[in-house]
């Protein structure tokens, strides 16, 4: 009796400790309109700090068009427009015209937020943003929490994706942060006017506020960040091709990934859910993602995603 009742209480140790070590947390950062000019000329000490143990690239390209919609369900998605459908900005998931070529139940094309909910058990998912159109290409049965700012503020959603991490630091965690505030200014004063710098120094600001209240709470170090950003922009606008449209920041820091500064791999903003992936160890992978997963920014290889390997 007594050497079972040491088993039990050895297994019950090692699952609780097992949980808590193991249990995957990552926060991805999302600026609208943030591009890699913008990102060389701003001032952004916090988001620097974040990246300086991680990998930067500020090549990356974004699908075409640089266009809001198509290139955040890019991002979440693993795949490009041709994939999943989201054209426009205008998208819905009534009025269309091209179909995804793969759907759920609903309509929807698969995202990262369902490949975690159908394969890593009590996964928690949550969802902040501040433009309306943004989680319409989204299904949201997947997402346990769901955040709209009005007025295109943001400070009450960083609250929040603190919040959610912090309630559940126990359980594996996938947190999407966005704002649109930088891109308004793009289009409201010019890409690279004094008020888009000083839009992605504010961002800057509310990004450090969030990293000291993570490590206050020991949730730093174990967590994964991911920075990412959908176009950039000329002075009249973005949808086109020129380079200040088509070259964004990507960066991730954490457990799993190498700390190599500033690379010029050949990235897209396709590949961001193939590196989510391969942090929580996902299996089932839809073949129609067109993304590819960055081989040499990862510690740890999932080898059953060898195929999407550079
Ligand atoms: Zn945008």
């Amino acid at each position: 009796m007594k050497s079972t009742g040491l088993i039990c209480l050895a297994t019950l140790f090692i699952c609780l400790i097992g949980h808590t070590l193991f249990a995957q947390r990552v926060l991805i950062i999302g600026l609208d309109g943030f591009g890699a000019e913008g990102y060389k000329i701003a001032k952004h000490p916090n988001i620097d700090a974040l990246v300086a143990d991680g990998t930067l690239s500020l090549t990356t390209r974004p699908v075409m068009p640089s266009v809001t919609m198509p290139n955040w369900t890019s991002h979440l998605s693993g795949a490009g427009p041709e994939e999943h459908g989201v054209v426009n900005n205008n998208w819905t998931i009534d009025k269309h015209e091209l179909q995804p070529i793969e759907a759920d139940q609903e309509g929807f094309y698969p995202s990262i937020f369902k490949l975690l909910k159908d394969q890593v058990p009590n996964v928690k998912t949550a969802f902040y943003y501040n433009w309306a159109n943004l989680i319409k290409s989204f299904n949201k049965k997947y997402l346990d929490e769901v955040s709209f700012e009005d007025n295109f503020g943001y400070a009450n959603n960083y609250q929040k994706a603190y919040d959610f991490m912090l309630k559940n630091q126990k359980e594996p965690t996938m947190t999407f942060l966005y704002t649109v505030h930088i891109d308004h200014a793009g289009h409201d004063h010019k890409w690279l006017s004094p008020q888009y710098i000083t839009a992605i120094e504010e961002a800057d600001v509310e990004i450090g506020k969030l990293m000291n209240k993570l490590k206050v709470e020991n949730l730093y170090n174990d967590t994964h960040f991911i920075l990412i950003a959908d176009h950039g922009g000329i002075p009249s606008g973005h949808g086109g091709v020129s380079m200040s449209e088509m070259q964004v920041p990507w960066a991730a820091t954490g457990s799993q990934i190498n700390k190599l500064g500033l690379v010029d791999y050949p990235n897209s903003n396709k590949n961001t859910s193939l590196v989510v992936a391969n942090i929580f160890g996902l299996k089932d992978i839809p073949t129609s993602w067109s993304g590819v997963l960055p081989e040499l920014i990862l510690k740890k290889k999932n080898n059953k995603m060898k195929k999407y390997f550079r």
